[in-house]
């Protein structure tokens, strides 16, 4: 399992949890709480492959589908030494309601193979992928399962992915992954959809809390995909990213950190540590910067029973899934910190690719400006939904998420019925 700093339960078990607490505490149907419990098909590939010293090694790799009563199963795919069935389980699940949350047509699923992402060798790194896409295409179809980058996987990776099942196929299927570089109809604000989404989610909650964004104080925790671009986004729109921290430590400056150098400068270096003008912190000490804004987009369970008391922040943002555990959040909850949930405040990334997708079925490809409008009006309703349900049932807003999302599905399985 990739572990943040907390040892925790195991994730699917977590998730399991809340969605027997949702589903007790609303309308949903009992068959509907039968299925949202179990996911659909679980696959567990085992494979060879030849390295560049000429040794044979063997790659453990997984692709699971929860659920699909919305629409065709869709998810990333991460590439992490620790990655096991649970998490990818669990955030497969995560999937179905983040679909839901945000009301695209999509169910949830997700890949990963349990390697090294660091393979010094590129033709390494394209034999592991090419040879997993083979072993997982009898899942993955454009109409069904669509993959698309997460954890350590990139538009590089995709590219070899959409190749690998074009050539089995004898065609170009550029609708079966998403998140798939410009040039081979991959879609104009993909790369930023989910740290942008962060941010409108950001923006859309500091309103509702009457936090002034313009000088309001930020710290994120995790500078890749998600962090670096929500760090960028926010202060583009007047925050103050005041501490920021990465795999290798924290950086610290009360004034505000100047992102677009720090990106350079971990462009450079390969870490935040160091950079001019900041104070180095401890993971933990940027967890308990006093701000307005706290967003972990690292890993998961990063905030548990043990740290949540230290957190300073009025608000959390969840870039990253599941970065809050079930008894975090209780504690968090009690310190009246307003929580944006992981299935809705990373979301971003899913509605672009649902966007790519569309676009690649249709080949007519959109403006960036179409792109990130229709993005921001997807958030903007998804948000206010939630935060309706949260006002109504009076609870915190990850549980009227997953309310919201529990009735979508089952409203759609009620309609559909059980086949036979
Ligand atoms: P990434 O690999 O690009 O970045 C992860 C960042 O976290 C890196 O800067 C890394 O140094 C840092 N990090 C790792 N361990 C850390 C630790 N212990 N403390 C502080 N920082 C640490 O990954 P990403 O794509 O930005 O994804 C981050 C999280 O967001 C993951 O949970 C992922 O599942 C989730 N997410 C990503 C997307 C997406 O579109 N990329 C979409 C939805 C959710």
């Amino acid at each position: 399992m990739i572990q943040g700093t907390c040892e925790t339960n195991n994730p699917f078990q977590m998730y399991r949890e809340w969605i027997d607490s949702v589903c007790n505490h609303m309308e949903v149907s009992e068959v509907c709480r039968k299925i949202l419990v179990e996911c659909r098909r679980e696959f567990t590939v085992h494979f060879p492959v030849k390295m560049d010293d000429g040794s044979v090694e063997i790659f453990h790799g997984y692709r699971v589908q929860h659920n699909d009563t919305r629409g065709p199963f869709k998810g990333g795919i991460l590439f992490h030494p620790a990655v096991d069935l649970d998490e990818v389980k669990a955030l497969a699940t995560w999937m179905t309601l983040k679909a839901a949350v945000v009301n695209i047509p999509y169910g949830g699923a997700k890949g990963g193979i349990s390697c090294n992402p660091k393979i010094p060798s590129l033709v390494e790194l394209e034999r592991v992928t090419r040879r997993y896409a083979s072993e997982i295409s009898i899942l993955i179809v454009p109409e069904k399962d669509i993959p698309a980058p997460d954890v350590d996987t990139n538009p590089q990776i995709m590219a070899w992915i959409m190749d690998t099942y074009s050539m089995n196929r004898g065609y170009s299927a550029l609708g079966v992954v998403t998140g798939k570089p410009i040039e081979i109809v991959g879609s104009l604000g993909r790369f930023e959809a989910t740290g942008r989404g962060c941010m409108i989610t950001a923006l859309l909650a500091a309103k509702h809390r009457g936090i002034e964004p313009d000088g309001g104080t930020v710290a994120i925790q995790g500078f890749g995909n998600v962090g670096s671009v929500a760090a960028k986004m926010l202060a583009e729109n007047g925050c103050k990213i005041i501490g920021i921290s990465d795999s290798t430590g924290g950086i610290y400056n009360q004034n505000g950190l100047d992102v677009e150098s720090l990106l350079r400068y971990k462009q450079e270096t390969g870490s935040v540590t160091g950079f001019k003008e900041s104070e180095p912190v401890s993971q933990s000490e940027l967890l308990g910067l006093k701000c307005d804004i706290l967003v972990p987009a690292a890993l998961e369970n990063t905030i548990c029973a043990d740290n949540a008391d230290i957190v300073n922040a009025s608000m959390i943002v969840e870039g990253a899934n599941g970065p809050i555990t079930p008894d975090a959040d209780v504690i968090l909850n009690d310190k009246g910190i307003f929580v944006i949930p992981d299935i809705l405040a990373n979301a971003g990334g899913v509605v672009v690719s649902y966007f790519e997708w569309v676009q690649g079925l249709q080949s007519f490809f959109w403006s960036e400006q179409q792109v990130n409008q229709e993005l921001e009006t997807v958030m903007n309703n998804a948000f206010h939904e939630v935060l309706e349900l949260s006002s109504r049932e009076k609870v915190p807003m990850r549980e009227a998420a997953y309310m919201l999302a529990a009735k979508r599905i089952d409203s759609a399985l009620r309609l559909r019925g059980i086949y036979p």
